[in-house]
């Protein structure tokens, strides 16, 4: 996006307020960046006066807090713990429930949520890199999962260009980051003066064309390019290649797998703020009266303990094994999966750890030098 070759709007920044009503018009309920306890994360918006202006989003490992931006911008923050995961994969939902008719059988019935149309505004390229991912798993052929499916249709993604990556950013050298080019129903770069404006969707168009903006000059489109590329050239933390596969699995036995089980504390923070992390755990709940039960899915973590239980021993006892399961399954065997790694270089996973361990920090530590005999 936001090359010569698209055609591109300019949205003044007084008439941000317009493209939300428009997506209110067109009955989206529209969910955008709010301030809660200190964080961003998107929440229903009722206006556009409630987006926060003016803020960025200081991290480092194991730190996060919201600061002034000079230039008031809207969308000058990274990111927050949560972008749109929670809205197709949900936190904890019912499946199906089975209920015991009038003649004691028992009929079961799937359930599927009545989600509204959401516009979610303000996403960024790692989101959509994360949400593709997301997708690969949940709407396989043949194993399409209806209640992710449902809430996927229903979604209108206003993505936004990160001008200010985080010290905790890494997505130019994922290759997802930080200006988004796939994914979006209408990406936004905002400039000084107000925003450029392209449409990645026949829907997306649609929006776009019923705001009657003025074409975007070439100068403020050649502006936007330049504010990627600097983005990009201002994140500091990177993983060494796209593939680590064999470099991880060549090291399943490293002293460094030690070190950070010495700190870890296995407590799920990383995979619950990751957006591409997927793992669930299934329970069913029977009504007291036996007559009837609920089967429930809810996101667990590599990093518990049952995750890894099977019947009569577990396969990860430890924080050593189960922190190298997460990170060999994330970067290393994510590719025979999916066909590339499963980090989209958010750096979330290091903002939220308690105890600040850094994934780029590990790889690094990991893959330097020879393989350890
Ligand atoms: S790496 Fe950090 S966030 Fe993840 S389980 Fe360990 S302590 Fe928690
Ligand atoms: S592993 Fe960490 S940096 Fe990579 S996508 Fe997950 S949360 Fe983001």
């Amino acid at each position: 996006m936001f090359s010569h070759s698209d055609p591109a709007g300019f949205l003044p920044v007084g008439q941000l307020p317009q493209l939300v009503a428009k997506l209110m018009e067109r009955g989206y309920q529209c969910l955008g960046p709010t301030v809660e306890n200190g964080a961003i994360v998107m929440r229903e918006l009722r206006s556009a006066e409630g987006l926060p202006r003016g803020l960025q989003a200081e991290q480092g490992p194991g730190h996060y807090r919201l600061t002034r931006d000079p230039d008031n911008r809207y969308f000058a923050w990274a990111n927050g713990p949560q972008a749109i995961k929670p809205h197709v994969f949900a936190a904890r939902e019912s499946l199906w429930q089975v209920q015991r008719d009038e003649s004691g059988r028992l009929q079961f019935e799937a359930m599927i949520a009545d989600v509204p149309a959401q516009a979610i505004i303000g996403v960024r390229a790692c989101d959509l890199a994360a949400l593709a991912l997301q997708d690969a798993h949940f709407l396989r052929d043949n194993r399409r999962d209806p209640q992710y499916a449902r809430r996927r249709e229903q979604l209108f993604l206003v993505a936004v260009q990160c001008a200010v990556p985080a010290e905790t950013c890494f997505c130019a050298s994922t290759g997802d980051g930080p200006t988004p080019t796939a994914g979006y129903d209408l990406a936004l770069a905002e400039l000084t003066e107000g925003f450029i404006a392209v449409a990645g969707s026949a829907k997306g168009a649609a929006v776009l064309q019923s705001l009657n903006l003025s074409p975007a000059t070439p100068q403020q489109v050649e502006a936007a390019r330049q504010q990627g590329e600097a983005a990009a050239a201002s994140q500091t933390r990177r993983l060494p290649k796209r593939d680590l596969r064999a470099d991880l699995m060549n090291r399943l036995e490293h002293p460094r797998w030690d070190a950070v089980a010495a700190r870890c504390l296995a407590c799920g923070n990383c995979t619950a703020v990751c957006p591409t992390c997927f793992c669930h755990a299934e329970v069913d709940t029977p009504a007291l009266d036996g007559q009837s039960s609920q089967h429930e899915r809810m996101w667990d973590s590599c990093f518990g303990e049952s995750h890894g239980h099977l019947h009569g021993f577990n396969v990860r006892p430890d924080i050593r094994s189960r922190y190298r399961q997460w990170l060999t399954h994330k970067l290393a065997t994510w590719h025979d999966q999916f066909g590339r790694s499963g980090c989209v270089g958010c750096g979330r996973c290091i903002a939220w750890c308690p105890v600040g361990i850094d994934l780029t920090e590990e790889v690094a530590a990991l893959t330097a030098g020879e393989v350890p005999s």
